[in-house]
């Protein structure tokens, strides 16, 4: 059986102070053990809510990772050094990370390896923009997106690993994928995945939907058959919002 997981994806919001009082509020709240909740708040919070967190269920990630491990790389930040704060997850692929920062496929598959080198769960974003969607390339830009990373992650690496489809268009526009859309590019990522890896290992994969997932369109995505969860932007900001999600399976 595969997991039931809802990650916040903080971004570049709150201060560490408001990120301790939030994830405070979280941990108090959370009861469902049948949700993997995981928080990504910005590297400057890791720290202080690794204290928070602990003893809890909730999971600490990153929003990125260094791809190489140590040495003169000024602003980086290593997965040892994540892992030294208790965080066992990191989103890697962002489409803020490949659209700002110029992050390729190449780069985001070498992110991946150096996570799973260190026992790190990738959190592994993918998604098309608005003219490959109007385009009807969605299928193609997904696949060209796996194929690149996944060209070297072996079956027990992909084990490891939480897939994020991220419409860009959806990202933080309000506007949702709806639910049939939705699935239709999950089922055709785990079919890619059981291509590659095989059914049993495919069906065991999380994939999570992200773009605009919030408290009022959350149950009808969840009740996805291919849809096994939530990347939550703007709503993981609040607590509240945040576990009326998780609690919409
Ligand atoms: C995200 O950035 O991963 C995201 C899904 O953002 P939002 O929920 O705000 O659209």
């Amino acid at each position: 059986m595969r997991k039931n997981i809802v990650a916040g994806n903080w971004k570049m919001n709150t201060l560490p102070s408001e990120g301790v009082a939030l994830v405070q509020e979280i941990v108090r709240e959370f009861k469902d053990n049948s949700v993997e909740l995981i928080i990504a708040p910005p590297f400057t919070h890791l720290s202080e809510l690794s204290k928070v967190i602990s003893g809890s269920a909730v999971k600490l990630s990153s929003q990125n990772i260094a791809k190489e491990l140590k040495g003169a790389y000024t602003g980086e930040v290593s997965g040892e050094m994540l892992k030294d704060m208790s965080v066992t997850h990191c989103i890697i692929g962002h489409s803020e990370r490949r659209t700002y920062y110029g992050e390729t496929d190449s780069i985001i598959a070498d992110k991946i390896q150096t996570a799973l080198g260190l026992g790190l769960i990738p959190i592994f974003c993918i998604g098309e923009n608005l003219d490959e969607r109007k385009a009807e390339k969605h299928f193609e830009v997904v696949e060209k997106q796996l194929r690149v990373v996944l060209e070297n992650v072996s079956n027990e690496g992909v084990s490891s690993m939480i897939i994020a489809y991220e419409p860009v268009w959806a990202i933080g526009t309000g506007l949702t994928a709806t639910p049939e859309q939705a699935q239709e590019i999950h089922a055709y990522i785990r079919a890619f995945l059981t291509q590659k890896y095989g059914e049993e290992k495919a069906e065991s994969i999380s994939i999570l939907y992200g773009g605009s997932c919030k408290p009022d369109n959350a149950k009808m995505l969840f009740a996805q058959k291919d849809i096994d969860g939530g990347l939550i932007g703007g709503a993981a900001l609040k607590a509240d919002d945040f576990l009326k999600i998780a609690s919409s399976f």
